[in-house]
């Protein structure tokens, strides 16, 4: 499985290309853009429809099925789905995710576009494109889901954005899954009295660990942060903080390659 960062920011991006902060000064000094968080698994499967088009020389014309989280503008932005209906593409195509996401996008599709939505609720399974999913119960201020996702070589990713500290029914849903790679949100950095359902440095570290005491994080799990924001230090020193979880950063752009069973084989740790 490879797995294409198209983004890892938080909603505003990172830098928030309107602040001055130190966090964002620093990003920009490097030259370093966070576009608003989604993936790309294999060429074929896209998590979540972002605001941004992907980083340069990344092509989504191979996608075949859209798992989107929830109905949040950075992460199901209807204008991504016009642009491939203006460019006619004949194959079928699937977008799934919680049903206001479908309401929000229905009506951008046109009349002859062979687009099928389908509700992704906790509890089910979905085949698409080949991929088993399983969307499981988020804790976000509207109907979100995270989405465990085994491809056809057998490797098995989870897609956790946006969340806060996760469902006690989520964590039991995972055990003993050995996820070769997480994609684990950590929005707000050193701002713990947010008051919101997303994660920060405080609480990031509480959830990794109780996905390793459950069997889905292991020795071999590679643990990537996501929807980062300009609240968290900067990079240098925020992956020294996400490494005391086993937990890194990648850039916008990077691909993670997992082989199947990286995780199961490295159990502990
Ligand atoms: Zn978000
Ligand atoms: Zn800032
Ligand atoms: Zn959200």
């Amino acid at each position: 499985m490879r797995v294409t960062l198209l983004g890892t920011g938080a909603a505003d991006g990172w830098p928030n290309p309107w602040c001055t902060c130190g966090s964002c000064t620093d990003s920009r000094r490097r030259g370093e853009l966070r576009r608003p968080t989604s993936a790309l698994v294999d060429g074929t499967l896209l998590l979540d429809l972002a605001p941004a088009p992907p980083p340069d020389g990344i092509s989504l014309a191979g996608v075949r099925a859209v798992l989107v989280t929830h109905d949040h503008a950075d992460h199901c932005a209807p204008l991504s789905l016009l642009a491939r209906q203006w460019v006619r593409r004949a194959e079928p195509f699937t977008v799934a995710g919680p049903s206001p996401v479908l309401a929000t996008l229905r009506p951008w599709l046109g009349p002859d576009d062979p687009v099928d939505l389908v509700a992704a609720e906790p509890g089910a399974t979905l085949e698409l494109a080949g991929y088993r999913i399983r969307p499981l119960a988020a804790a976000h201020e509207v109907p979100t889901v995270l989405y465990d996702v085994t491809g056809p070589d057998g490797a098995r990713l989870l897609y956790a954005t946006d969340t806060g500290p996760l469902p006690a029914g989520t964590v039991e849903a995972v055990r003993g899954a050995a996820y070769d790679v997480v994609l684990l949100e950590e929005t707000f950095g050193d701002v713990t009295g947010h008051g919101t359902g997303h994660l920060d440095l405080r609480t990031f570290p509480d959830q990794v660990a109780r996905l390793r005491t459950a069997g889905a994080v292991t020795g071999g799990t590679d643990v990537v942060a996501v929807h980062l924001g300009h609240h968290n230090p900067p990079a240098a020193v925020l992956a020294g903080r996400l490494a005391r979880s086993g937990a890194r950063l990648v850039a916008d752009g990077a691909t993670v390659e997992v082989r199947p069973g990286q995780a199961a084989l490295r159990p502990g740790a």
